[in-house]
């Protein structure tokens, strides 16, 4: 298929007997999960057992997998603690997704804290997040995804353009790649409606940092208006961006073969409703 669709599930309980339990509940063709609690800094072992069994079970059914790294991580912060803790989580969130078999580690870009200029953060980036990178040596090694924000505050990277000086920062790794928030960018000012928002929107983003490196796409429908800087996720089809756009993101060739996990409200209902509402909008490709 062109497009696999699914979700990000819950894993408290097991990776995956709660994990994939919920994801076939979805109908979900691919999983998000977290590998730590991610509103904190823990770095927990996993379960080998559970991690046996996500890895075979997704192998055996074709389910790409990936990892979202704790939203503490920031990279760009001033705050020295911060940036090591950044450090030891993301490490581990790459070394846990290895593990369990997941494709890449999504990883929000952060933002400038303490009036710093942005050169300066960035340059922080480049020497913290750009090691973690070289230690992705082995055939079966995530890549690293940045997550671009809704543009709150002194954010490092909410345009499409802001990802060149990131890439560039980190020399265009080749283990660097995108996750693209449609919410995210909508909300940072990236009209996504009318005949050509999202088609310009993904080819902006192409000319950007090249092809072949958007490797995910978080699909979720806005709350608030364009240019809002909130992030505040809707199911696909009741929020400002509308159903329309996700029709266009799937047959635009920046996503061939890339694979859309939604994050919205709604519980086990909701979700299985926006994977079956973007199955509809792929259509027979
Ligand atoms: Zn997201």
């Amino acid at each position: 298929m062109r497009n696999p669709i699914g979700g990000h599930v819950p894993v408290a309980g097991g990776l995956a007997k709660i994990g994939l339990g919920y994801a076939r509940e979805l109908a979900a063709e691919t999983v998000q999960v977290f590998v730590a609690n991610p509103r904190g800094w823990a770095t927990p072992p996993g379960n080998p057992a559970q991690d046996e069994l996500f890895r075979s079970e997704c192998a055996a059914e074709s389910i790409p997998a990936y990892v979202h790294a704790p939203y503490l991580i920031n990279f760009g912060s001033h705050t020295e603690a911060t940036v090591e803790r950044s450090v030891l989580s993301l490490r581990h969130s790459l070394r846990r997704a290895r593990e369990i078999g997941a494709l890449g580690v999504v990883v929000h870009t952060g933002s400038a804290t303490g009036g710093r200029p942005r050169e300066e953060a960035l340059a922080q980036v480049r020497t913290h997040m750009l090691p973690l990178l070289d230690e992705l040596t082995h055939d079966d090694d995530p890549f690293l995804l940045l997550e671009s924000t809704a543009g709150q505050g002194s954010s490092l990277c909410s345009r499409t353009w802001d990802f060149g000086p990131y890439f560039e920062a980190l020399d265009f790794h080749p283990k660097l790649g995108v996750c693209l928030d449609t919410c995210h960018i909508y909300a940072a000012g990236h009209d996504l409606t009318g005949p050509a928002g999202m088609r310009q929107t993904l080819d902006l983003l192409v000319g950007t940092v090249g092809e072949g490196r958007l490797k995910l796409i978080h699909a979720n429908d806005s709350k608030d208006v364009v240019g809002a800087h909130k992030d505040r996720h809707e199911n696909i089809g009741a929020g400002h961006i509308g159903a329309e756009p996700f029709r266009e993101l799937l047959a635009h060739p920046a996503t061939e073969g890339v694979p859309l996990i939604i994050e919205t409200p709604g519980g086990k209902e909701g979700h299985a409703a926006d994977v079956a509402r973007l199955k509809e909008l792929r259509g027979a490709h």
